[in-house]
């Protein structure tokens, strides 16, 4: 949250507001102009929108009574028509001695969403899910079994980032990075998604800068092209887990949509469009896409690409339960293999294995280290 970011901008969607039907709006839907517009029509001053947005974003006031520098009659007003959030927290679940937090929400239609925190020394980082359930159904993902029920609104992820950030300062840290990895295909609701990311942008809001968020996305290839056309500059993360047809179709059946090659012809549009790096997500899985032969098919793919390749070593689901994690030997092999082709790769490893995932692992990816580190 850095207020000098050049990578912050306040611009309008293109998008008209589109809150799925039977949400109920709440504040965190809101745009800075919306709000002001909203609040312009019973009479109120524009300056009025601008205290709301710093009380909500940088004061991070869990409801509006804490406002107490606005009148009451409009908190009271406020308070009936605009929530600040549907969001109510359930659980919470600590793990790795304190370094991730898993909160559970319940929606305002019973279904239940979860947010999970990673600290790091030098980081904080929030992944928010975007929908609830997942179509995409990747053979290895937890979420992927339970199909989807619905996209989440941008104030249902607005919300998890502002519970995720109050959690945080309790703590005394300070968040500094969003991932979109959680349950859900984040370009399934881009409209959403990428609200979101310019609420949480504004320079009166929470200020985030826009490259310390990463959206990441199973394979999609015309929003990656949208995304690559955004003025908004967050980071691209690819789940990609497999470099040929043959492999993919299996774990990430949207590559019988979009194949292999159709994606990484995206990604080159993406590369020499924007300039900016893409990280691929890689599920290590043993005897199924961790062969050295398939390395040095992953290397020739990406070979000219500005990237950066994460292993995640598979940590076991009930998705698939024949898949298993490679040895370290096989891990570090493969790595190898890639790295030493001239394409930067790490290995990382999940530290929320313990905690009962709904988009386990996904969980894993969380920790793909596609998040900048904080500078
Ligand atoms: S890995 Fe991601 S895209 Fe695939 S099913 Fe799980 S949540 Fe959906």
């Amino acid at each position: 949250m850095t207020s000098d970011d050049p990578t912050i901008i306040n611009q309008e969607p293109a998008t008209p507001v589109r809150v799925r039907r039977g949400t109920p709006q709440t504040f965190y839907d809101l745009t800075l102009d919306e709000l002001t517009e909203k609040l312009g029509e019973s009479g109120h001053p524009a300056y009025r929108a601008r205290q709301l947005y710093h009380w909500a974003y940088q004061q991070l006031a869990p409801d509006y009574d804490t406002m107490t520098v606005l009148p009451k009659a409009l908190r009271d007003d406020l308070a009936n028509e605009l929530p600040l959030t549907q969001l109510e927290p359930v659980q919470e679940i600590q793990t790795d001695d304190g370094e991730t937090l898993k909160l559970l929400f319940r929606t305002h239609d019973g279904n239940h969403i979860e947010t999970v925190l990673m600290f790091y020394p030098d980081r904080v980082t929030v992944c928010v899910s975007c929908q609830i359930g997942c179509a995409v159904g990747c053979s290895f993902c937890a979420t992927g079994m339970m199909g989807l029920t619905r996209n989440l609104s941008t104030g249902e992820m607005v919300g998890q980032v502002v519970a995720a950030a109050r959690r945080t300062q309790e703590l005394d840290r300070q968040l500094t990075n969003i991932v979109m990895m959680g349950m859900g295909e984040p370009f399934q609701n881009y409209d959403s998604t990428m609200r979101m990311a310019r609420i949480l942008n504004d320079p009166e809001g929470m200020k985030f800068g826009a490259r310390r968020i990463t959206v990441s996305t199973s394979g999609l290839v015309p929003f990656i092209d949208r995304l690559a056309a955004d003025p908004l500059q967050v980071k691209l993360a690819i789940s990609l887990h497999a470099p040929t047809d043959q492999q993919r179709d299996t774990l990430v059946p949207l590559n019988r949509r979009w194949n292999v090659q159709e994606l990484i012809s995206a990604c080159r549009r993406y590369v020499d469009t924007t300039g900016r790096r893409i990280s691929f997500e890689y599920c290590l899985i043993r005897d199924v896409n961790d062969s050295e032969k398939t390395a040095r098919e992953l290397a020739r793919l990406l070979k000219g690409l500005l990237c950066h390749v994460n292993i995640i070593p598979l940590n076991p689901t009930p998705a698939e339960p024949s898949y298993e994690r490679p040895t370290e030997d096989q891990i570090k092999r493969f790595a190898d293999i890639v790295d030493d082709s001239g394409i930067p790769t790490s290995v990382r490893y999940s530290r929320g294995v313990d905690i009962a995932a709904a988009c386990g692992q996904l969980r894993i990816e969380h920790e793909g280290g596609t998040e900048p580190a904080t500078t």
